[in-house]
C-alpha cells in the first residue's frame, strides 16, 4: 500500500471535533472546508506554554530520500497520546519543489502521517502563496521606485539582492533580466527567483511573534545601496504595512489531524539549508499553549536544522526544550560507512559498523546543548536483528537511551517504547537547555563556534568576498545577529562527499547574505541551491486526477 492508499483508507474526523480534542472550542476556529482549520492568535497562552514539555525531532546525516524525522515525529506524538499524555505534533508545511521533484510530500509516511495528506501536500490553505505574493510585492515596489522619477530612492540596480520566488523547482529561472521592453517597462537589471521555501519572508513569518513584530521585520528587510551608498531597507519603501496586510491569514497556524485523530498543527516552511529549517515560532507556542507534550521537528541532520533551532528560534522566542529524539536509520549508517546507496537494503554489518562515528558525533553535538537524547531507531522492512542489536549496544556503550520506532508500519503502538523513554527524560527533569552562542559575540566568533564544534572543522577560511561581507555587516551594524549557516546537509562537512565523520577539513566561508528582516546572517559553505531543479524524471510524470476528483501518485 502506498502512502496515498494508507491516507484515503482513513475516515477523517471535522476538524471541529479535533479542535475540541486540542481543548479550545470549535466555534474560534477559521474553517478552511471542513478537515482544515485556522488557529486565531489569541490562542497562544505563553505561560501555559512553558509549561509544556518541548520535544526535539532530528536525526543523523541524512541519505537523498530523508530518514524519517517528520515519520517519527508524528508517530511519537500518537504514541504519547496512547500513553494519556495529552500531545500535538507541530510541523513544516510542504514545498511544492520536492513534492514534483525527487523527495515528494512531507506529512510523514505509513501509518504515521498527517492528513489530509493530497490537501497539506498541495497549496493547503494558501500561505506559500501569500508569502509568495508579498515577496513580490516587494520586488515590484523596488522596480517601480527605481522607474520613478518623482518618489526615487535613487537605488543602484547593481547592489539590489532582492529577487523573486515561486513555489517551484524551475532552474530556468535561477537568472533573469527583468525590466526589458523600453522605458515605460521599468530599467533592465540582472535578478533572479528563488523556491518561496528560500524566502526570507518565509523567515520572517517563522519567526515573528505576533503581526507588529512581523511589520518591524518586514521593514527591515536589506535591499541594497543608493548611487551614494546609502542602504535601503523595505521600510524606506513603505512596503511592510501592504506586506503584512497579505500576510494577515498566513499568520496564522493550520489545525489538522494524525491518521489516529490527534491534533497535529502544521504551519510555515523555510528550509533548513540556506534557512531555520523549522516551523513557525508561533505554531509552536501554539502547541505548547494547550498540550502537555509538544513533539516539532527541525530540518535535515542535527549539525543544520537542530543547530538553528537551539541557537536561533529557541533563543530567539525564549523556547527551553527538553529533549532531542535523533532519527536513526540502518539504511543511513550503512551509507556513511561506505555502502553504496543501492545496496543499502542488504545486511551489512561491516559498513553498519563504520557508519556509527556519524551518530556518535551527532550524539557530541546534542550534549554540547545540554539537552538529553534518545536514539529513534527508524525501523524499515528491510533491517535484521544483527543490525538493530549493533546499534542498541553501542548506544548501551554510550549510555544513550535507545528505542526501536516502528511507527510507519504500526503507528503510536509502534512508537510505546520511544514515547516512554521520552517521558522518563523529561521526568528526570536532565535538560539544562544552553545554547551554543551568545549573539553578541563577534561574527566570526559564531561561524568558528559552529564550525568547529558542531560540524568537526579543523579551522574556517574566508574568501576575499566573504571578508568584504564582514566589513559590509559591521557598516550596516548587524554584528550581532545570529549566524544560520548554509551548508549541504550530505555531510557533517561543507563537501557533500566527506561522509561518515570527517576530521581535519576546512570549512569555507563563500560570502556572507544578510537578512536583516529575519534577523540573521547567513554565511554561504559549499554549494547552496536556492532554486532547485527538477531531475529528468520527476515525480509529477506520476502525479494524476480522475473525473472523480481523485488523486494518484503523490507519496
Ligand atoms: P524527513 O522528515 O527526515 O525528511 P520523512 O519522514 O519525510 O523524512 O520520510 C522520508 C520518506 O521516507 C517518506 O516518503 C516516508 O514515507 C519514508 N519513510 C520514513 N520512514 C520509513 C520507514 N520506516 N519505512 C519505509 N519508509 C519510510
Ligand atoms: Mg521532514
Amino acid at each position: 500500500m502506498t502512502d496515498l492508499d494508507i491516507a484515503k483508507a482513513v475516515t477523517l474526523q471535522p476538524i471541529t471535533k479535533i479542535a475540541e480534542k486540542f481543548g479550545i472550542d470549535s466555534d474560534i476556529i477559521e474553517m478552511y472546508g471542513k478537515y482544515k482549520a485556522k488557529l486565531p492568535l489569541h490562542l497562544i497562552n505563553k505561560k501555559t506554554a512553558s509549561q509544556s514539555n518541548l520535544i526535539l525531532v532530528s536525526a543523523i546525516s541524512p541519505t537523498p530520500t530523508g530518514e524519517g524525522k517528520t515519520t517519527i515525529s508524528i508517530g511519537l506524538s500518537e504514541g504519547l497520546n496512547l500513553l494519556n499524555k495529552k500531545t500535538t505534533v507541530v510541523l513544516r508545511e510542504p514545498s511544492l519543489g520536492p513534492v514534483f521533484g525527487i523527495k515528494g510530500g512531507a506529512t510523514g509516511g505509513g501509518y504515521s502521517q498527517v492528513l489530509p495528506m493530497e490537501d497539506i501536500n498541495l497549496h493547503f490553505t494558501g500561505d506559500f502563496s501569500a508569502i509568495e505574493k508579498a515577496h513580490n510585492l516587494l520586488a515590484a515596489i523596488i522596480d517601480n521606485n527605481i522607474q520613478s522619477k518623482t518618489n526615487s530612492l535613487k537605488l543602484d540596480p547593481r547592489t539590489i539582492s532582492w529577487k523573486r520566488v515561486v513555489d517551484l523547482n524551475d532552474r530556468a529561472l535561477r537568472r533573469v533580466i527583468v525590466g526589458l521592453g523600453g522605458t515605460t517597462s521599468g530599467i533592465p537589471r540582472e535578478s533572479g527567483f528563488d523556491i518561496t521555501a528560500a524566502s526570507e519572508i518565509m523567515a520572517i513569518l517563522c519567526l515573528a511573534e505576533n503581526i507588529s513584530d512581523l511589520k518591524t521585520r518586514l521593514g527591515n528587510i536589506f535591499i541594497g545601496y543608493t548611487f551614494n551608498k546609502s542602504p535601503i531597507y523595505a521600510k524606506d519603501l513603505k512596503a511592510e504595512g501592504a506586506m503584512a496586510t497579505l500576510l494577515k491569514d498566513a499568520i496564522k497556524p493550520n489545525l489538522v489531524q494524525t491518521i489516529e485523530g490527534n491534533p497535529a498543527i502544521i504551519h510555515g516552511g523555510p528550509f533548513a539549508n540556506i534557512a531555520q529549517g523549522t516551523n513557525s515560532v508561533i505554531a509552536t507556542l501554539m502547541g505548547m499553549s494547550h498540550s502537555e507534550y509538544t513533539v516539532t521537528e527541525a530540518g535535515f541532520g542535527f549539525d543544520l536544522g537542530a543547530e538553528k533551532f537551539f541557537d536561533i528560534k529557541c533563543q530567539s522566542a525564549g523556547l527551553k526544550p527538553k529533549a532531542v529524539v535523533l532519527t536513526t536509520t540502518i539504511r543511513a549508517l550503512k551509507y556513511h560507512g561506505g555502502a553504496d546507496l543501492k545496496s543499502l537494503t542488504e545486511e551489512n554489518i561491516e559498513a553498519l559498523k563504520n557508519g556509527l562515528p556519524n551518530l556518535e558525533k551527532h550524539l557530541e553535538n546534542i550534549a554540547k546543548f545540554k539537552v538529553p537524547a534518545v536514539i529513534a531507531i527508524n525501523k524499515f522492512t528491510s533491517d535484521t536483528d544483527a543490525e538493530i542489536e549493533l546499534i542498541k549496544s553501542f548506544a548501551t556503550l554510550k549510555n544513550v537511551k535507545v528505542a526501536l520506532a516502528d511507527v510507519w508500519a504500526k503507528g503510536g503502538k509502534g512508537a510505546i517504547e520511544l514515547a516512554q523513554n521520552v517521558i522518563d527524560l523529561v521526568e528526570s527533569k536532565s535538560s539544562d537547555f544552553n545554547p551554543l552562542y551568545h549573539w553578541e559575540y563577534p561574527v566570526k566568533d559564531k561561524i568558528e563556534t559552529i564550525a568547529k564544534e558542531i560540524y568537526g572543522a579543523e579551522h574556517v577560511d574566508y574568501t576575499s568576498k566573504a571578508k568584504a561581507h564582514l566589513n559590509k555587516i559591521s557598516d550596516l551594524g548587524l554584528e550581532h545577529l545570529p549566524v544560520c549557516i548554509a551548508k549541504t546537509q550530505k555531510s557533517l562537512s561543507d563537501n557533500p562527499k566527506l561522509l561518515g565523520r570527517p576530521k581535519d577539513f576546512i570549512i569555507t566561508v563563500r560570502e556572507i547574505e544578510i537578512a536583516s528582516g529575519a534577523g540573521f546572517l547567513i554565511p554561504i559553505t559549499g554549494d547552496i541551491m536556492r532554486m532547485p531543479g527538477l531531475p529528468s524524471h520527476p515525480a509529477s510524470e506520476h502525479i494524476d486526477i480522475n473525473d472523480e476528483g481523485e488523486i494518484t501518485g503523490l507519496f
